[in-house]
């Protein structure tokens, strides 16, 4: 079976239809290609993890049920047994409704980070450049051909709020300084004016690292720790910790939990 969007397995039929639970607080409307939208189709994703149970309806409008087999950019693969279904984000919905709460808060966080960038490259003359969060490595990118300024999805939802303005900030110095700048002194001069620190893009990816590492230490082999997954809280006790996760040990099994997602203690 493949596993990239291609015609191989069921392909449901693009639809304009937007969930009318999250229309509201996105503020984005059915307008296509404009230019200050803020949340895009590629966002969606962020409600869903793999392994999630969803449901949607079908064609012949017949509701299916499944679990989250991978996050391609603009749908998901479903295992429906015996079928696989490729369903866009925006019309699957969490069985679970306390997953579908906690994962509300991913994008309401997006939407946060959005405005804010939209609200610095305003202030800085680039009312007509777009804004777009992708899934690349680098915490940002600026796009001269197209005047887009992209920030990373992960680096959105788990950069502290310095952390997230230095890149949008370093993003609409490129911006200002043109396409062959580069990280050179006219680039350089321009950041330090907007108070961006002056450094290339691999020194921040090593920021994100510093961040992860910051949380890591602050827990230990053996602390009690709880975390959220699958639609519940869990509580448990670390028994290794890896370069980026903990092995939690809890009552239900073994869980192998992103450093970021860990709280201290109980559930509260
Ligand atoms: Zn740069």
């Amino acid at each position: 079976m493949s596993t990239t969007d291609t015609d191989t397995e069921n392909n449901y039929t693009d639809s304009p239809f937007l969930r009318p639970d999250l229309t509201d607080c996105l503020n984005i409307g059915n307008r296509v290609n404009n230019p200050r939208q803020l949340i895009h189709k590629e966002d969606w994703q962020i409600l869903f993890d793999t392994d999630d149970e969803v449901w949607f309806l079908d064609n012949g409008n017949e509701r299916l049920s499944g679990l989250i087999q991978k996050l391609n950019p603009k749908r998901a693969l479903v295992d429906c047994e015996p079928e696989i279904w490729n369903v866009p984000y925006n019309l699957l919905n969490h069985v679970c409704e306390r997953t579908a709460k906690e994962r509300k808060k991913r994008m309401t966080q997006l939407v946060m980070v959005a405005t804010h960038a939209r609200n610095i490259m305003d202030h800085h003359g680039l009312g007509n450049w777009s804004f777009k969060f992708n899934n690349a490595k680098n915490l940002g990118s600026c796009r001269h051909t197209g005047m887009q300024i992209q920030l990373s999805r992960k680096h959105a939802l788990n950069g502290t709020e310095e952390q997230i303005t230095d890149t949008i900030l370093h993003e609409v110095a490129h911006a200002i300084a043109g396409p062959f700048a580069g990280h050179g002194p006219v680039w350089k001069d321009i950041a330090r004016q907007l108070g961006a620190i002056p450094k290339a893009n691999e020194q921040e990816t090593d920021q994100l690292r510093k961040t992860r590492e910051k949380v890591k230490s602050l827990h230990k082999v053996g602390d009690s720790v709880s975390f959220f997954a699958r639609g519940r809280y869990h509580f448990g006790c670390i028994e290794k910790m890896n370069p980026k996760r903990a092995k939690v040990l809890c009552a239900g099994g073994t869980w192998s939990v992103p450093y970021q997602r860990l709280e201290k203690g109980k559930p509260n």
